[in-house]
C-alpha cells in the first residue's frame, strides 16, 4: 500500500506529518489549504529550501492504523 507523491511522482509508504503552518509553505502548488500529498524526501527537500536553520522531531503517530490508511485528499491508497 502506498500513496503517490505530488512532488516527484514516486510512490511512498511513510506519511510524514508536519504542522499546518509548515504544510502551507511546502505543499504542492495549486493545492487548497491543507490539501496535497508529498513523500518524506520532498518534504525534507522543501524544508531545506527555506534556506534557514530548523529543528524538527520525527515521532511515530499515535493514530497510525495500517489497515485504515487513506491518503490525503481523500484519495484511496494505491495497492
Ligand atoms: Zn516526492
Amino acid at each position: 500500500m502506498s500513496c503517490k507523491c505530488q512532488g516527484c511522482g514516486k510512490q511512498y509508504r511513510i506519511d510524514v506529518g508536519v504542522t499546518d503552518e509548515i504544510w502551507e509553505r511546502i505543499k504542492p502548488s495549486g493545492k487548497a489549504v491543507g490539501a496535497g500529498m508529498l513523500c518524506g524526501s520532498c518534504i525534507m527537500a522543501r524544508l531545506e529550501s527555506f534556506n534557514e536553520y530548523g529543528s524538527y522531531e520525527l515521532v511515530e503517530s499515535g493514530s497510525y492504523i495500517p489497515q485504515q490508511i487513506i491518503c490525503a485528499d481523500g484519495l484511496s491508497p494505491n495497492a
